[in-house]
């Protein structure tokens, strides 16, 4: 026994009349030390030599107040000595006096002693907080307001302590979130209400009990952080805390916000600094670890959370300062009780209610998404989900470039092409510098049904004929003309409507489970082509022009024979049509190799139709054309479209241009896609169901098959994937006529580290489906 513990043992005697065994615990500051004493157990601190008297008068203090609370329970009840003193004085056998003082031991875990920490814990903590909070507001003391590193309103020192973090990115990293602190940070928490508040909510000082999904916070010690700061500190804390760890740290701390928020609302103003803070005391425990390494290099206990802390601070990062923030203060919006209308199922009631029969949601388990960036998106409960799927936000969903630039388009002007506007013909001239030198004209829309639309005129005013080829399976839009030559629409089993008699469907050359497979079967597609043009011709009328989508989408995500296009072209246009691309799946880079997808076809159509990715969601369709048929459509009527080519839709354009170029996405494109057509061949060959894997770049399809030598569609199969993906947190569709062809269309931003992401989860969902 050391000579310490022989002084506590003595004083434990002589003023508490306790005797029993006496452990050491870790601890940073001052000594710890378990006490068990007949059926009880105790803790006794041993402060450090030289410990004012307030400042343990203060914790007894607090503690004493929370006691008197409806939180009695939760926090060491204090034990004063037989002659009633809350703390004593005794010799630590160094030659100092120190404070010691008695506490009841506190049941359950300690938090940092948990495997995993789940959503529901981190919300049990943050309601904790937010009750004790409420009970705190009434408490004061002198102390309250001394100088102390952990206060959140006094971060500013980290920026006098850079080098101490000599890793050069990481101080930069370090860097930015001080000064946005000592800038922005500080000055708007000085505004703020302040009251006492705990302060420390750290893992090794919250207890939990319970188990499994029970188990929740029920205890909180240490109070030697106390402090009066705004009370946005106290979940700010926690939430550095709680998100530490793996497996979804936004969903832990938007439980554990809107929890403190449900206990004890914040302001819009303290819900606003929450998420920045959070970083903030991250900063502040890593630049306090890289310090106390420097004074303590064996001191172990004091860099604990270092490790962990930064890779919350990367994960941050990751997730982009908007996205965090967005959640965060979205978790703190709601109604101080749940309020009915934000839960995922009165969403679904009110959906019935106002949306049409026909308007699909994707998966079994409808996505109530709330943010997004890059190639990630976020739900209202902070689960964050792969998007293998969408092309719309082609540089990445919420990317700051593209907001920026529409907002403050938006905010100067906002008007049409009866204007002149730079904006509109800067855009249009970087359009056409990077298509083919024969499509000399583009018009903005703001769909690309509308654009399709604008295409079938184009057709009709270049030739003076009516008649449309079209091929099947094919979707160009949702408005009438678009759908008359829609045959995924007009051949839906509920249309209403069949084809028009001006419309000629051409069979969709799919090599694989089309009608025509195998060697020889371009060429009878071919064939095919050519009779149904002779059809149009025996009536006496001449096409118009035909019209496909340059990859296939919906029809299977098909990539066409070599050179099918280019020779059905030329039969086209000797039979007096003109030939239209449908690019608005495959352009802007996606396909890697090209930058339109009709050059993978090495083909020149005479009008190209762009939409869905041209403004990462800002509505911006395009047509472009030759000049011969914008003068033969130069003769009609005055076109116009009031929102087609916006001064915003043109900015959204011009930076989604600037994005692709700056961070090099076609070559990204083509990198990942290999990356990912690599690791699906080998997936193939350990899951039969892989029947064929086609695509380039980031525009891939997956048929799945139940029998690769039938190559019957697993429709069932594939709609289970999908949905067990989902599960996974990874999203992708189905596309083909028997929708049974995974879909991979994800955002440009896609990288190597997402492929790899996606093929693990594909590979575990694959083996659980079978
Ligand atoms: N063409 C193709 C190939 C499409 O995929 C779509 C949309 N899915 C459209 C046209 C119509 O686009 P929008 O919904 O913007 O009108």
């Amino acid at each position: 026994m050391t000579a310490i513990e022989q002084a506590i043992r003595n004083t434990l005697n002589d003023a508490y009349g306790l005797e029993g065994d006496i452990r050491r615990l870790p601890g940073e500051y001052d000594l710890n030390f378990v006490i068990k004493a007949a059926s009880r157990r105790f803790v006794f601190k041993l402060m450090r030599a030289d410990c004012d008297v307030p400042f343990v008068e203060m914790q007894i203090a607090a503690l004493q107040h929370v006691g008197r609370s409806e939180l009695a329970g939760i926090v060491p009840e204090v034990i004063c000595t037989k002659a009633g003193a809350p703390m004593v004085m005794l010799a630590d056998g160094g030659g100092d006096q120190r404070v010691g003082w008695l506490l009841s031991f506190l049941p359950g875990t300690l938090m940092a002693e948990l495997e995993a920490w789940t959503p529901p814990l981190a919300a049990s903590i943050g309601n904790l907080l937010g009750r004790l909070d409420r009970v705190l507001e009434s408490f004061d003391h002198p102390l309250l307001d001394r100088v102390l590193k952990w206060d959140l309103r006094q971060a500013g020192w980290i920026s006098q302590h850079l080098d101490s973090i000599s890793e050069p990115t990481r101080r930069a990293h370090i860097k930015q979130i001080s000064a946005r602190f000592v800038r922005e940070l500080k000055p708007r928490l000085d505004a703020l209400p302040r009251h006492a508040i705990y302060n420390d909510a750290n893992d090794m000082n919250v207890f939990v009990s319970g188990k499994g999904d029970q188990l929740e916070a029920s205890g909180l010690v240490d109070f030697g952080d106390m402090i009066r700061s705004p009370r946005v500190c106290e979940p700010a804390i926690a939430l550095a805390y709680a998100m530490m760890g793996p497996a979804d740290p936004l969903a832990r701390g938007v439980a554990l916000a809107r929890a403190y928020h449900q206990a004890f609302p914040l302001s819009n103003e303290e819900a606003a600094l929450l998420a920045p803070l959070v970083k903030v005391r991250l900063a502040i425990t890593v630049a306090n670890a890289a310090i106390q390494r420097a004074e303590n290099p064996h001191n172990r206990y004091l860099a604990v959370s270092e490790a962990p802390a930064w890779r919350l601070l990367d994960y941050l990062d990751a997730i982009g300062d908007e996205a965090f923030e967005a959640a965060i203060r979205a978790a703190c919006m709601r109604e101080v009780e749940p309020s009915p209308r934000a839960t995922k199922t009165s969403l679904l009631a009110r959906r019935r209610i106002v949306a049409l029969g026909n308007q699909s949601l994707f998966y079994e388990d409808p996505l109530h998404i709330v943010s997004g960036r890059k190639h990630f998106l976020h739900d209202a409960d902070g689960v964050e989900y792969l998007d293998v799927y969408n092309n719309v936000p082609h540089v990445g969903h919420a990317h700051p470039h593209v907001v920026d630039a529409v907002t403050r388009q938006m905010a100067t002007i906002n008007t049409n092409t009866r204007y002149l506007q730079e904006v509109h013909l800067d855009y249009a001239e970087r359009m056409l510098a990077r298509l083919p030198a024969h499509l000399s004209k583009i018009v903005f829309l703001s769909s690309a049904s509308e654009a399709n639309e604008l295409a079938l005129r184009l057709a009709r005013a270049a030739t003076g004929a009516r008649d449309m080829l079209v091929m099947d399976h094919c979707y160009h839009g949702n408005t009438t003309g678009a759908m008359d030559i829609s045959p995924y629409k007009f051949g839906h089993a509920k249309s209403l409507n069949a084809a028009p008699d001006w419309v000629h469907v051409v069979a969709q050359p799919d090599v694989y489970r089309g009608i025509h497979r195998g060697a020889g079967a371009a060429e009878k597609y071919i064939d095919e082509f050519r009779k149904i043009l002779g059809n149009i011709e025996r009536k006496g009328r001449k096409p118009a022009g035909f019209i496909c989508e340059c990859l296939p989408s919906v029809g299977g995500q098909i990539v066409l024979p070599p050179g099918y296009l280019n020779t059905v072209y030329a039969m086209v246009r000797a039979a007096g049509g003109i030939c239209i691309a449908d690019d608005v799946q495959t352009g802007l880079g996606r396909l890697g190799h090209w930058f339109c997808g009709f050059e993978q076809q090495e083909c020149m159509p005479d009008v190209v139709v762009w939409g869905k990715p041209l403004g990462n969601g800002f509505p911006l369709a395009a047509v472009a054309m030759t000049r011969p048929i914008a003068d033969a459509f130069a003769r009609g009527p005055e076109f116009f479209a009031t929102f087609g080519g916006s001064s915003a839709a043109c900015a959204a354009g011009a930076a989604v241009l600037d994005v692709m170029n700056d961070e090099n996405l076609q070559a990204r494109a083509l990198k990942t896609g290999e990356q990912l057509l690599t690791g699906l061949a080998e997936l193939a060959q350990r899951h039969a169901i892989i029947g064929d894997v086609r695509g380039f770049g980031l525009f891939l399809g997956v048929d799945l098959v139940r029998d690769r030598a039938r190559r019957d569609a697993a429709t069932v199969e594939a709609r289970r994937l999908m949905n067990r993906l989902r599960e996974k947190r990874v999203l992708v569709g189905l596309e083909g006529p028997e929708n049974n062809v995974l879909k991979i269309r994800p955002p440009m931003s896609f990288d190597s580290a997402a492929a790899e992401q996606f093929l693990t989860r594909l590979d575990e969902a694959l083996a659980d489906i079978s």
